[in-house]
């Protein structure tokens, strides 16, 4: 059984092509500039890759060009689209309405029209996205996972703010979380690795790429999480600034900012790059800190005593931890930053086993820490991609 996968923003379209029978990735790619006359189609397929510039004004064009290319009879890996027998697309915001994956229909178009106020960036390019592959993919079934769904499960007292309760009610004002997905497949995955059953694990799961977030993990369920009412909320972040005082806003605002450009800024100028002032990249951050630079070592500092703080609150709320998860581009690969995070956790048990740290690179899985640890930190890859695959395979074809 083939699976598609699509993760569409406002200007790139990306892709896998799963064959379920063994969760093998058949082809993967990323169209890039949508919409402009630089389009270009990163494509691999068979062990080879392609860059190839193509014509594609919007999603549905975007779209059909990918299909294309993967019943081509070079680069591609099907004789025909009909092999495929499901959709599943990452899809961001569905609000309260939507607590697990599900087949898309008019109503699960609606939600995701109508939480885009809550969303203005990331949900109106999932929809076209979505509509743009329902057009070039009519007769199969599509199958959304929401990035909130996986944080639907957090109680009141952990999702809500304690303002007014019309806030709540009339404007929907409320902590949501983001990264869902990836916090899932990593509760999934780690539960799998410690010989527990999922509704068994006790977790603290990290998402440290570009965005960052934390979850609480309690018997399986998220119960606490780092993001907010949007991305912003919660650890320091590549370009976000994370957890400030909500009256910064306000006082810039009272400088002379507009409310754009406090937006802007505390998105896309703040986090690793505001405090750095050199780049929001982990790798370029560690060459220059090494190299002396005082902001730079400032940002990973601030970037580690947040992780550090988040812990200490998520260990607190739990019945039991059975570890830290790290994950995402940071977590997976950079072995300092990971040193420093267990360092900064020493005070609840964690001791790091630096030739485990060492090891645990290139896709691999498992504990960074010593046996002896009271506390366990692990390296657990993601792959939101996969879990979307199932996700749809299980929804098309239940097993
Ligand atoms: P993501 O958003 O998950 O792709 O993660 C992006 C972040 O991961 C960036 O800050 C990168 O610098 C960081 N990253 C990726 N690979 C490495 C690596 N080998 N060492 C250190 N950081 C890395």
């Amino acid at each position: 059984m083939k699976v598609f996968v699509v993760n569409c923003g406002s200007s790139s379209i990306k892709y896998q092509l799963f064959s379920m029978t063994n969760e093998d990735v058949l082809a993967k790619g990323v169209l890039e500039r949508l919409g402009t006359n630089q389009a270009t189609l990163h494509h691999r397929a068979r062990g080879q890759s392609w860059k190839l510039a193509v014509q594609a004004a919007n999603h549905t064009e975007g779209l059909r060009t990918i299909l294309d290319v993967l019943v081509d009879a070079e680069k591609g890996v099907m004789s025909t689209i009909g092999e495929i027998e499901g959709v599943g697309h990452r899809a961001i915001h569905g609000g309260e309405e939507i607590r697990g994956t599900v087949r898309i229909d008019e109503s699960v178009l609606e939600v995701i029209r109508r939480n885009a106020e809550l969303a203005p960036l990331h949900n109106p390019p999932s929809l076209a996205g979505i509509e743009g592959a329902m057009a070039a993919l009519p007769d199969v079934p599509h199958v959304a996972v929401f990035d909130t769904a996986f944080l639907s499960t957090l109680p009141p007292k952990a999702h809500r703010y304690a303002v007014p309760e019309q806030w709540y009610t009339e404007h929907h004002v409320r902590k949501y979380g983001f990264h869902g997905t990836s916090h899932r497949y990593v509760t999934l995955r780690t539960a799998e690795l410690l010989g527990k059953g999922a509704d068994q694990a006790n977790l603290i799961t990290a998402h440290l790429g570009n965005g960052c977030s934390m979850t609480a993990v309690a018997g399986g369920q998220a119960v606490d999480h780092s993001m907010g009412l949007t991305p912003l909320e919660g650890l320091v972040m590549g370009t976000r600034s994370g957890d400030i005082d909500p009256s910064v806003v306000l006082y810039m605002q009272s400088r002379g900012f507009s409310p754009a450009d406090v937006d802007r800024v505390l998105n896309k100028q703040s986090g690793l790059l505001g405090v750095s002032g050199c780049s929001n990249d982990m790798r370029d951050l560690l060459g220059e800190a090494e190299g002396g630079n005082e902001r730079a070592d400032l940002a990973l500092e601030m970037f580690v005593y947040r992780i550090a703080k988040y812990v200490g609150a998520y260990y607190t709320i739990l019945p039991r931890c059975d570890a830290v998860v790290l994950t995402g581009g940071i977590g997976e690969n950079s072995l300092p930053i990971r040193q420093r995070i267990v360092r900064s956790l020493a005070r609840l048990g964690a001791e790091l086993d630096d030739a485990r740290n060492a090891a645990t690179v290139k896709g691999r899985a498992g504990p960074i820490t010593t046996d002896a640890s009271a506390l366990a930190v692990w390296v657990v890859p993601t792959n939101e991609e996969l879990m979307i695959a199932r996700d749809t395979r299980q929804m098309v074809r239940p097993l």
